[in-house]
């Protein structure tokens, strides 16, 4: 029901990739980019996966590697951010309530002094990764969710939503739509 308070545009990336790995962080940072709030569950791994893939761990490295902190960012509990993050020591905020304010008020208080100009948001949902970071000022990249058909049930509420949303996007922006449609097409 969030699409009927926030205005469309609010729902609408930053950018678009058909995954994490398509990303190019070198030029987000070249744009003065230092810090990336990155969802986990369907963006890094699917929710049937507990721990990081060798694939993710070495390039949440090779992120780190360009001067990025990067900040896990999940609406998940604490065991399971906490099991995916601890073999790689990376900071991390729970049960964030993404796109509501708890999450994100304590991920900047993590980033300070970096701004919210110098965030960048990563993550695979219209409903909580793009509204959340939107209405904090954030730049948000969308990516196709790794596994749909894993999805707890109030994810699927969301991408029920989702879909609404994307209808009137379609109306309203139809360049929106088709490049997001094109991301989740995989073409
Ligand atoms: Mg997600």
């Amino acid at each position: 029901m969030l699409q009927l308070i926030y205005p469309l545009e609010k729902f609408i990336p930053h950018d678009c990739f058909k995954d994490v790995f398509s990303i190019d962080y070198n030029k987000l940072y070249e744009n003065g980019k230092r810090i990336i709030l990155m969802d986990i569950d369907n963006t890094l791994i699917p929710y049937d996966i507990a721990l990081p893939t060798p694939e993710i761990r070495a390039l949440l490295e090779n992120i780190q590697k360009i001067g990025f902190r990067i900040i896990l960012i999940s609406n998940n509990c604490l065991a399971r951010v906490r099991a995916f993050t601890e073999p790689l020591g990376l900071e991390f905020v729970e049960k964030a309530f993404k796109p509501f304010g708890r999450g994100y008020r304590r991920a900047l208080k993590m980033a300070s002094p970096h701004g919210t100009g110098e965030i960048v948001a990563v993550g695979d949902q219209l409903m909580t990764d793009v509204l959340g970071g939107n209405r904090f000022g954030i730049d948000v990249i969308l990516v196709k969710p790794l596994k749909k058909r894993s999805e707890k049930w109030y994810t699927k509420f969301n991408r029920l939503n989702e879909n609404h949303v994307l209808k009137r996007l379609k109306k309203k922006y139809p360049e929106v739509h088709e490049k997001i449609a094109r991301v989740n097409d995989g073409t």
